[in-house]
């Protein structure tokens, strides 16, 4: 299969100052340094201590409902006419996405720390609702920090998240949206570190957060393998995934990581397509997605010719952000993933494919993933498989596809 190459470099990373290679890092006031230091300390301990694991583990499987499945796409796949597709349903997790596994290892960890206060930052409101979920269950304060023109975007999830007990505070700053949110999170919680966590919400940011978000979402990789072994006694051929900040893409990659040959495919946000500027792809044009740093790590970041951060433009609002978690950064550049991109009208057509061939209603993140899934699978062997991440569902979309179909299905 395909155009990978033997990884010859150690891919067990990052390095103890939180590097993959050249990216990663830790970029952040000197007043946030201990809290980062604590952090790294009381996710190690967590982690090596079966208490907090089995906890963790009860709550996966009696609160979030995991694993969860993994379904066979037939008539996909017959559709296709090539590589037979397996679907890895996040879709049916808790809250309807997999933001809840980290959102949930990190309240868990909080509450290990002994700080009850939570800030996390939200853009469409996904993880605000994952965060305040995780906070109702384990009885902490949660409070979310959102551009004021999310706000306005996503009413519903601002209720939720009120319904859920937690505070939801509009940033007027800047742009108003994802990145000012950030911003305000970062500022609460420089003032407040001593009784805060802060439960960021991808895998990026300052180390460890990359690594802790991997690391707790690396249950649905570790699923999947095991599912697909069972299910079709053998490994896929290919994981594709969509990447916003890249959580759900490591979370799948990194079981399948030193399985070479098998192919790593991230899927990024193609918007209006490339050449109109309108995008969220930081992989696909060289001249505005460029290594630099945003908020706390080093990595590509799409900006402009003076390093301004560009605004980013998606239908799928989970995947429309300017910057792509590090170790996503480094696994291109070693070639053992890939990236590309599904623009606005490929993602919106795999997902009214998705829902007429498999009465499945895709998130529009995951339909970017799916989008890629109709693209390959016709020129692969009928007896090769590939396994897709179904990283959320589609409820929370409707409108937005009803708005763009013109009420056409
Ligand atoms: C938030 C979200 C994403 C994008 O976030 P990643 O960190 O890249 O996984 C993808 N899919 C769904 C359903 C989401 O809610």
């Amino acid at each position: 299969m395909g155009n990978h190459r033997q990884v010859t470099e150690p891919v067990s990373v990052p390095d103890a100052r939180g590097y993959y290679g050249e990216y990663g890092g830790r970029f952040v006031p000197e007043t946030l340094v201990p809290a980062l230091d604590e952090l790294i300390e009381a996710f190690e301990s967590a982690m090596a201590d079966p208490a907090f694991l089995t906890r963790f583990a009860d709550l996966q499987a009696t609160y979030t409902g995991r694993p969860t499945p993994l379904t066979y796409a037939r008539r996909l796949s017959d559709h296709l006419g090539g590589a037979r597709i397996y679907l890895k349903r996040e879709d049916l997790a808790h809250t309807g996405a997999h933001k809840i596994n980290n959102a949930l290892g990190q309240a868990l960890l909080a509450e290990r720390m002994g700080k009850r206060r939570i800030v996390a930052e939200t853009g469409a409101g996904q993880h605000g609702v994952a965060a305040a979920t995780a906070c109702a269950l384990l009885g902490l304060e949660c409070h979310v920090y959102m551009g004021s023109v999310d706000m306005a975007r996503q009413r519903p999830n601002v209720f939720r998240m009120q319904l859920l007990g937690a505070e939801v505070i509009p940033v007027e700053s800047g742009s108003r949206t994802l990145k000012d949110a950030i911003n305000e999170a970062i500022r609460d919680w420089v003032t407040n570190v001593d009784t805060t966590h802060y439960l960021l919400g991808s895998a990026l940011g300052p180390h460890p957060y990359p690594l802790m978000v991997r690391e707790f979402q690396s249950v649905i990789g570790i699923e999947a393998r095991q599912q697909m072994i069972e299910q079709a006694g053998r490994l896929p051929d290919t994981v594709i995934a969509c990447v916003g900040g890249g959580s759900n893409a490591i979370g799948i990659f990194h079981a399948f990581r030193d399985d070479d040959p098998i192919d790593l495919i991230g899927v990024e946000a193609g918007g209006c397509g490339i050449g109109s500027g309108e995008h969220a792809a930081r992989f696909a044009d060289p001249a505005t997605g460029r290594p630099g740093v945003l908020h706390g790590t080093r990595s590509y970041v799409l900006q402009d010719a003076d390093g301004q951060i560009r605004n980013t433009y998606s239908v799928s609002a989970g995947l429309d952000y300017a910057a792509v978690g590090p170790e996503h950064a480094y696994l291109r550049q070693l070639e053992r993933a890939f990236y590309t991109y599904a623009t606005d009208d490929e993602a919106l057509s795999a997902f009214q494919t998705l829902c007429q061939l498999e009465g499945i209603i895709p998130a529009l993140e995951s339909a970017h993933a799916v989008a890629e899934t109709i693209k390959r699978a016709p020129a692969m062997p009928r007896d090769s498989i590939i396994l897709v991440n179904l990283s959320g569902r589609g409820d929370k979309d409707l409108d937005t596809v009803i708005a763009q179909l013109g009420g056409q299905a």
